[in-house]
């Protein structure tokens, strides 16, 4: 085996050890693999060691590889931080979008997407520790924009991600911060089912907190080149 799928393999015990400890069911949590700044080859490693999914950040090189790719089924995840000129791509090109923050994007986003496809999948992107500087809304607002989304009909709301700090110590309660989000969500009837949360580092506990959908990057592909982070 390559290199890419060992690693594929090693995150997928990961996530089978984790959703036992959990006591959660293996087919509640779906890996994302976050191909960001890999080459397109290795996309298709992944894809050959049995993952369908794949999350981008950067419009113009995720078109490249989605063209290079276009012999495979695959589903692509726009995880990065969407501008309102570069919604149109997005619209047209991916199944879902991980991090929308604007209500202006979401209008944008579902007149665009062709009338040919589904509604394109959205997760509200909320900042857990509510820390200046960083992306994401603080729940209140994260809410108020998931009931506008659930209202488009170019759109599809299927919950809520979040990137907490990179420090394992209040990932915990960062976590459970988003599923109470979820739950709150679901009360007052939104069609909510994703978690997306927890990265390479912390995934175990993401999962032991809830998270449907794992995005996993270094561990898969190994260490980016910076400054892409
Ligand atoms: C890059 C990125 C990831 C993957 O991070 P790793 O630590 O490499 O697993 C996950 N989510 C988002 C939003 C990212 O930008």
């Amino acid at each position: 085996m390559g290199a890419i799928a060992d690693a594929v393999q090693a995150c997928q015990n990961r996530i089978v050890l984790a959703c036992a400890e959990a006591g959660r069911p293996r087919d509640g949590v779906r890996l994302l693999a976050v191909s960001k700044t890999f080459p397109a080859a290795a996309v298709r490693e992944a894809h050959a060691a049995g993952l369908t999914a794949f999350g981008e950040s950067y419009l113009q090189e995720a078109r490249d590889k989605q063209d290079a790719l276009s012999d495979l089924a695959l589903e692509w995840h726009f995880i990065g931080p969407l501008q309102g000129n570069k919604t149109r791509l997005v619209a047209e090109r991916f199944a879902w979008v991980h991090a929308l923050e604007r209500e202006k994007i979401a209008w944008r986003l579902s007149e665009q997407r062709p009338v040919s496809l589904p509604p394109l999948n959205v997760c509200v992107q909320i900042n857990v520790s509510a820390e200046p500087g960083k992306h994401g809304l603080p729940l209140e607002r994260g809410l108020e924009l998931a009931r506008l989304v659930a209202s488009l009909p170019g759109l599809s709301l299927r919950g809520f991600m979040t990137i907490p700090e990179a420090s394992l110590q209040f990932a915990h309660t960062r976590f459970a911060r988003l599923r109470d989000l979820l739950e709150r969500a679901r009360a007052e009837g939104l069609p909510v089912d994703t978690l997306s949360m927890g990265m390479s580092a912390d995934l175990e506990v993401a999962i032991l907190e809830g998270a449907t959908l794992v995005r996993i990057g270094s561990a898969i592909f190994g260490a980016r080149p910076l400054p892409n982070n």
